[in-house]
Order: structure tokens, then C-alpha cells, then sequence
């Protein structure tokens, strides 16, 4: 009995995977533009684009799913996370561009495609290359549809260092989040920590898995053994970012289920809280109501608030949370709660995509 139920939720996890492959949901259709033709198309996601230099020796390929962080170390380079499947090739290309080092290690942020999708071509070009991932993401990559090409060599539980010196690595796994095996990549000769997808895009976090309170708990205990350690954050999508955007990204998740559960006890409908945090000016970058360049399937910092409060609701009326309703459709009301504004959840209008911002 019990091993059918982990085989079902197994299951259910893999499925699930999948259908997070993007970030968010997909909007309706006709709602994006076309993404681009060519040969390095990353599964509908903005194509990669040249690699450019974030500090020292360190580089990052953004676009074809996840940035890809490239460190040249001493003896070899270092790869976080992988893009979608297909982007092998142009990976590769870049990093010889930088160094005629080989690829010794990739460490991969999480387990969903859009940062493993390249593991199975990295490790064909360097069958020497250690996989590194957190526990949590193997077993996600390891149901009955998932490619064993793409799992690691190595996993860890809570915390892991790779190397020493100058080319000290340290990973991190502070709990359940954007999916159950998230891994904070840490960088301290650099003073720069790679999130995943616990912060991309500069706004709220997509929560597939953990659900908004966890994703809290998750951003402020990696807030907390990071103080005074960091200046550069390399987020899972778009542009590189700091410590104070991080320390603000925490303070809003906590703020956001602070002011979820006010309204939800009130009776409130989700907006309102979305307007409590409006209030504070510190969060306006995460209520932005523009497109993120790379992010035209997608949907604007405002949207993701306004679903993250109805994952919040859900939480508090004690229904499953997950990859559903709550993470793109709008809340229905209900008996224990009233429902939220479609607009708030609309897909990104004509105008909206006219207007993304380039930065
Ligand atoms: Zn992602
Ligand atoms: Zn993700």
C-alpha cells in the first residue's frame, strides 16, 4: 500500500514537471508572439544570447530557459544549470569562446527543465563531468518518464562545499520552495550567490511546489546565512541583481503572506492585499505592471503577486497547493474565502508586450 502511494505521487511529480517546464503557465493562446526560429530554440523560451562577463572570472549565458552561469576555474570550468534540451551546443560554443578549459562540473539549481534540459549533451562532450544537484531534484528527474541521462553524479541533503581556496563552492538547500530540491549556489571568492528560480525575473517566485509561506521561510533562511557574505545575486532568469534586491524579494514574500492572511481572515478578496503591498514604495519593482524582456509567454510582476496571494489562500483554507488554479487562473471563491478580480491573472494584453521594458 504504502510503496503505491510514493509510486503515485512519483507519478504525479513527474507530470507535474513537465508541465512546469516554463516558468509560468502558458498564457492563452494567441496571447504571445511567435518565439523565434533557428536552431537554438529553447522549447518556446527566448533564445540564448552571448555570453556575457558578471565579474572576474565569471560569465552568464541568459535566454533558452535559465541563465547558465559560467565560472572559469583553475583546473576546469564550472557550469550552473543547463537551459532547456537543445541548448547544449551553443552552451559549449560560448564557453570556448572564453577559455580552452573543459567542463568539470555542472551544478543544477533544480530539477526543472529549463535548467537540466542540457545535462544529457554537456556530459556526452565531458564524460568526466560531476552533476551536482540536491537530493529533492534527483527524485523529481527520476520518475518513470524522466531521462536518466540527465541526473546527477552526486547529490547533497542540506549543505555541500566543492573545491577550496579561490575555487571554493558552497550549495545550500534551505527547505522546500519553488520545487522540493532547490539548491543556492554560493560563490564566496566572488561574493555572489545564484538563487534558481526562488528569485527570477525580479518578482514574486512561481511556486509549482512549496506554496507561498514555505517559499518565505526558504528566501529568509538563505537571507540569513548569507548576511554580510554577498554583493552580486545571479537570479534563475533575466538580469543579474544584488544583495539589497534579494533582502527586498524576502521581505516580500513575508509581506505578502503577512497580508494574505489579513485579508483572508476578513474575508477579503486576494487584491486587497496585492493594494497593502503597494503601499510600501521599496516593493514597486515587484509590482511592475511591464513584461520582463525574455518573459513575452509570460506575465508581469503585478500578476505573479496577485497569484501568489491566491496560492496563499489556498494554503490558509487548507487546500492542496501546487501546480493549479492558483498559479495562473484566477481563485474562485468559496465557502471559506471570496475569490479574486480575472483581470488581476489576465494574460498579458497587446499593449502590455508593446511596452516591455528592456531592463
Ligand atoms: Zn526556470
Ligand atoms: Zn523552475
Amino acid at each position: 500500500m504504502k510503496a503505491k502511494v510514493v509510486l503515485a505521487v512519483l507519478l504525479a511529480g513527474s507530470m507535474a514537471l513537465a508541465a512546469a517546464a516554463q516558468q509560468p503557465p502558458p498564457p492563452a493562446p494567441g496571447a504571445a508572439p511567435a518565439p523565434p526560429a533557428g536552431p537554438r530554440r529553447g522549447g518556446g523560451l527566448p533564445p540564448p544570447e552571448p555570453a556575457e562577463h558578471v565579474t572576474g572570472n565569471i560569465y552568464k549565458i541568459f535566454g533558452g530557459g535559465g541563465n547558465t552561469l559560467v565560472v572559469v576555474q583553475k583546473d576546469g570550468v564550472v557550469l550552473v544549470d543547463t537551459k532547456m534540451p537543445g541548448n547544449g551546443p551553443y552552451i559549449v560554443e560560448q564557453v570556448k569562446k572564453i577559455t580552452d578549459k573543459p567542463v568539470k562540473l555542472i551544478i543544477n539549481t533544480h530539477s526543472h527543465p529549463d535548467h537540466v534540459g542540457s545535462n544529457d549533451y554537456l556530459r556526452e562532450q565531458y564524460p568526466n563531468v560531476r552533476i551536482v544537484m540536491n537530493e529533492g531534484a534527483k527524485q523529481e528527474l527520476s520518475g518513470p518518464r524522466g531521462n536518466p541521462k540527465l541526473l546527477p553524479t552526486e547529490t547533497f541533503t542540506d549543505h555541500m562545499t566543492i573545491g577550496s581556496g579561490a575555487d571554493r563552492i558552497e550549495l545550500y538547500h534551505t527547505g522546500r520552495g519553488h520545487t522540493n530540491g532547490d539548491t543556492f549556489v554560493y560563490f564566496p571568492s566572488a561574493r555572489l550567490l545564484c538563487m534558481g528560480d526562488v528569485m527570477a525575473w525580479n518578482m514574486a517566485p512561481f511556486l509549482p511546489a512549496g506554496g507561498a509561506e514555505a517559499i518565505a521561510e526558504e528566501t529568509a533562511a538563505i537571507v540569513k546565512l548569507m548576511k554580510g557574505k554577498v554583493d552580486l545575486v545571479e537570479e534563475g532568469h533575466g538580469h543579474m541583481n544584488t544583495w539589497a534586491g534579494l533582502v527586498r524579494l524576502a521581505k516580500f514574500d513575508r509581506a505578502l503572506v503577512d497580508a494574505a492572511k489579513k485579508h483572508y481572515d476578513a474575508g477579503d478578496p486576494p487584491g486587497m492585499a496585492v493594494d497593502d503591498l503597494k503601499k510600501n514604495p521599496d516593493f514597486a519593482p515587484l509590482l511592475d505592471t511591464h513584461i520582463k524582456k525574455g518573459l513575452e509567454y509570460g506575465n508581469t510582476p503585478l500578476a505573479r503577486a496577485n497569484m501568489n496571494v491566491n496560492v496563499a489562500y489556498l494554503e490558509f483554507a487548507g487546500e492542496p497547493v501546487g501546480f493549479g488554479v492558483a498559479n495562473g487562473a484566477p481563485l474562485k471563491a468559496t465557502a471559506k474565502h471570496r475569490g479574486s478580480d480575472p483581470k488581476d491573472t489576465a494574460p498579458p494584453t497587446p499593449e502590455m508586450l508593446a511596452n516591455e521594458v528592456a531592463k
